[in-house]
């Protein structure tokens, strides 16, 4: 099951709503092993495409350099579709490279230029297999000890 705040749902739509009809795609880092999506960051789509999503790859090395000096890991992985329902084309999935990450699905093929409805869905991908899992939206996470100051 992915739990998320409130804050971190409506800014991952957000995202993927402004970036339509591209697919919009980021991370929300977290303290390792927390389970924790604390810090959201919103990336380029280096394909900035309506079909396809890749991370540019100097920026995510960057991000995964600073993850690293900060304990973290990546908790989420977000992208959108626009065009077709939130679930991981085979490009997704041969792309999906962190097992303990949730995998977030936008769809805003609904959406349009108008506030139409979205879709968010959760999944892990691990070796090539596809298991969704529950969305929990909470008003905030719950406080932890291993919280880190942001
Ligand atoms: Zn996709």
């Amino acid at each position: 099951m992915l739990t998320l705040d409130q804050a971190t749902y409506d800014a991952i739509v957000a995202h993927a709503k402004r970036d339509h009809p591209d697919e919009a795609c980021g991370i929300v880092a977290g303290p390792e092993g927390s389970d924790r999506p604390e810090r959201m960051i919103e990336m380029v789509n280096a394909a900035g495409s309506p079909t396809f999503y890749e991370f540019d790859s100097t920026e995510l090395l960057a991000l995964y350099k600073e993850m690293w000096a900060r304990d973290e890991e990546p908790v989420i992985v977000y992208h959108s579709h626009t065009a077709t329902e939130a679930y991981p084309s085979r490009t997704d999935i041969g792309l999906a490279s962190e097992p303990g990450a949730h995998y977030v699905l936008v769809s805003t093929r609904e959406h349009g230029n108008s506030e139409g409805p979205v879709e968010f869905r959760s999944y892990r991908i691990v070796d090539g297999e596809v298991t969704e899992e529950e969305v929990r939206v909470v008003p905030e996470l719950p406080q932890s000890q291993s919280r880190s100051a942001s």
